[in-house]
């Protein structure tokens, strides 16, 4: 039988079509007065209508977050929040913002309030994550983990169609990898398996029609579920190594994820033998892991490290770095494994997949 301990996170989700609205009721909720509101330059007409709501609370509007939060970014975001007096960080938009909203929460204890507008999954975790001279540390720590989340799907709605494949599959990937998870127990594989269900059979139906409002609730409800699992339980080998080729190669976040999911779920395939079944009968197929190739195919996102920017050259520093430290992963890391992965990885080699 296998043990766990489990701690549930002190978060409040509010999920529904337009409960962006509930906006103004949620920050009295949590008896903030003076609001600082934080996203990425993408989402300025998100931040103007958070100021319509919320027109005596607004104290101060940071809408310069970039991703993987440059060590300036967070320091300006800190000082911005420190000199407007903020009780209250108001997130809005994709991992990016709510990133720049964790790296002054952590250092002030001002809670955040996220709206979340890509399925990245940070806003239901404690995970932070700061880019210091190309390389990228990240830690948990409780004064990440946003307060409240509001999900509002018709906020979605404008994702562009790469972005909704490769964010989904980057939430795919925190289901596949908390199935296998040391830590698991019976909530987060539930979780797990019924994100991986709701994305999979939303993402082709998005990519043939991206404003499916039914889906693109389904997806989004899927990346809450990829969500909680990422915040709960440990991520093995594939977070690993999107996390390493980001930091090292400033490879695009959620694109990583999508080209590197068929291969890390392969190379764990019997070594998880058991959750890989699992995720298989979540996906309605034989294998999970040539079903993820397939998905990452049909609905169009990058297959090779090779277009996102990584170069050859590259490739045997890359496998250096990931076997530098250890972590939980089912099948044992080896140098050599690590490196073989990559190489298929980077030429989108099919064959990886089917045959290891
Ligand atoms: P992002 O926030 O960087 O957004 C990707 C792009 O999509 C941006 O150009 C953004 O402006 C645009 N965008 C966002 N929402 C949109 C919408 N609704 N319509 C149109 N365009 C929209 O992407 P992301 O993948 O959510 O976040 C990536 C960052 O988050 C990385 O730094 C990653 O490390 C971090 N992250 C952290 C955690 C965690 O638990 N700490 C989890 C996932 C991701």
């Amino acid at each position: 039988m296998k043990s766990f301990a489990f701690e549930s996170q002190p978060s409040r989700v509010v999920f529904g079509e337009g409960s962006f609205a509930q906006l103004p009721l949620e920050v009295e909720r949590l008896g903030a007065k003076r609001v600082m509101l934080v996203s990425t330059p993408g989402r300025s007409s998100l931040a103007t209508r958070a100021r319509e709501l919320l027109p005596k609370f607004i104290v101060e509007s940071f809408e310069r977050a970039i991703v993987h939060v440059p060590q300036d970014v967070a320091l300006t975001a800190r000082e911005a929040a420190s000199r407007s007096n903020a009780d209250l960080l108001v997130a809005l938009g994709g991992g990016s913002a709510i990133g720049v909203a964790k790296s002054v929460a952590i250092k002030s204890g001002i809670p955040i309030l996220a709206v979340p507008t890509t399925y990245g999954g940070s806003e239901m975790t404690p995970i932070w994550g700061m880019t210091e001279e190309g390389k990228k540390e990240t830690g948990r720590n409780p004064r990440a983990q946003p307060r409240v989340v509001i999900y509002d799907p018709s906020l979605t709605l404008s994702l562009p169609a790469r972005t909704t494949s490769c964010s989904g599959l980057n939430a795919i990937a925190h289901c596949v990898e908390a199935l296998y998870a040391p830590d698991s127990n019976s909530l987060t594989t539930s979780a797990a398996l019924e994100g991986l269900r709701l994305l999979a059979t939303a993402l082709p139906l998005l990519h043939a029609t991206l404003d499916d409002r039914e889906q693109r609730g389904d997806a989004l409800r899927g990346a809450w579920l990829a969500g909680f699992a990422l915040g709960t339980v440990q991520m093995g080998l594939h977070h690993k190594l999107c996390h390493t080729l980001g930091g090292a190669f400033s490879l695009p976040h959620a694109e990583t994820h999508a080209v590197l999911l068929p291969y890390t779920a392969a190379f764990n395939r019997d070594a998880a033998a058991a959750e890989m079944r699992m995720a298989a009968r979540a996906l309605d197929v034989e294998d999970a892991p040539i079903e993820l190739f397939s998905l990452a195919r049909n609905i169009d996102a990058p297959r090779t490290l090779k277009e996102l920017g990584m170069q050859e050259s590259d490739l045997d520093r890359a496998a250096d770095l990931a076997v530098e430290r250890q972590y939980p992963n089912p099948a044992p890391i080896t140098r050599d494994g690590i490196r073989v992965l990559l190489d298929a990885a980077f030429r989108g080699d099919g064959e990886y997949v089917t045959a290891i």
